[in-house]
């Protein structure tokens, strides 16, 4: 029997036994989801709090649990690049009182660990895609580089000492770097963090050279001019920060990287419960406060046929396929 993190209340308790020992629970009992949710549900988040997952975890959650009538309660499981956490949410009970909202790393993870201990694919139901994020090469303010031109050069030229802030294996701003460095054919130092909030912070306080990160965690400090920014990842430059220039223009047309967020349950969740969240996460995406803080951050609302669960499995399922070649490789 799976187990949840979750602290049900007595009376869920009781109800959940009394569906476990009569054989029919009908009539919209604890286990069809059909009267869900009487409780609190706790949604891991796979990296520290304050990062760019946690950001859009808690823009969404408020106004879902309005709409589900019961609160949405972050709960930050970080390590091991979004993989603790993930592991956490497959195990818990499929009842949907625990759930994840984790990033592209649900693709890239299968790669990146031998003996991961889940398969983002069969032991999750999806809910719904929740955002599109770009990212954005960023570094400490006094390194010396002004362009994307210069930058790659000082990191050619300074490869082994250069320190690349991610938050750890499997985190979108690792895939980044990745990127980075094939583009660029070399081969820098990363310093491992257990989220981007921390790993900002290294480099704006400059204890950590640069990093590739998400708008929704640099837009501030770019803006406030506490980093150097360089590019963004994506094809079109951004209406938020609209004098960043995009990797393309700036000569490296291969690192084109939109870090898309999904909302997962544990597998075998009941229906009800799956249609329920994929209706709030619907009400809350088309929220105008929702859609103007994604704006501001660089972030981008999904077309409404990918915020389902359909969606959601085409998203992973293709993205598992594509960086499972790209992760493989042959560097050089
Ligand atoms: N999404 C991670 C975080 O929220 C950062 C990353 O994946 O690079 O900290």
């Amino acid at each position: 029997m799976p187990i949840s993190r979750t602290r049900r209340t007595g009376a869920a308790v009781v109800a959940a036994i009394a569906c476990v020992s009569v054989t029919a629970c009908s009539g919209g009992g604890a286990d069809d989801g059909a009267d869900y949710p009487t409780e609190n549900i706790e949604v891991i988040v796979p990296f520290s709090a304050g990062g760019p997952t946690d950001t859009v975890t808690r823009l969404v959650a408020d106004p879902m649990g309005a709409e589900l009538g019961q609160q949405m309660v972050v709960q930050n499981v970080e390590g091991a690049g979004g993989t603790i956490g993930a592991g956490e949410a497959s195990r818990a009970r499929p009842d949907g009182y625990t759930l994840l909202l984790h990033h592209i790393g649900m693709s890239t993870a299968p790669a990146l660990y031998e003996n991961l201990p889940y398969d983002p694919q069969a032991d999750f139901a999806p809910v719904g895609l929740v955002a599109e994020v770009p990212m954005t090469i960023i570094s400490r303010n006094d390194l010396g580089p002004t362009t994307m031109d210069e930058l790659a050069t000082y990191i050619q030229q300074n490869q082994s000492t250069i320190t690349y802030a991610n938050a750890g294996v499997g985190s979108a701003s690792q895939l980044c770097g990745l990127l980075l460095e094939r583009a660029l054919g070399v081969d820098f130092q990363e310093v491992p963090y257990d989220g981007a909030g921390p790993a900002i912070a290294d480099v704006v306080g400059g204890q950590v050279d640069f990093m590739c990160d998400q708008t929704t965690n640099t837009s501030g400090q770019i803006r406030g001019g506490e980093v150097t920014a360089y590019a963004v990842t994506t094809p079109e430059r951004l209406e938020s920060l609209p004098d960043l220039q995009t990797t393309a223009e700036a000569g490296l047309p291969d690192l084109e990287l939109s870090i898309w967020h999904g909302l997962y349950a544990p597998a075998e969740t009941p229906e009800a419960v799956i249609s329920k969240l994929e209706g709030a996460l619907q009400t809350a995406l088309a929220d105008e406060a929702v859609a103007n803080s994604f704006s501001d951050l660089g972030a981008t609302v999904p077309a409404a046929e990918d915020q389902t669960p359909e969606g959601l499995a085409a998203r992973l399922a293709e993205q598992t396929a594509l960086w499972g070649e790209v992760i493989s490789e042959p560097v050089g």
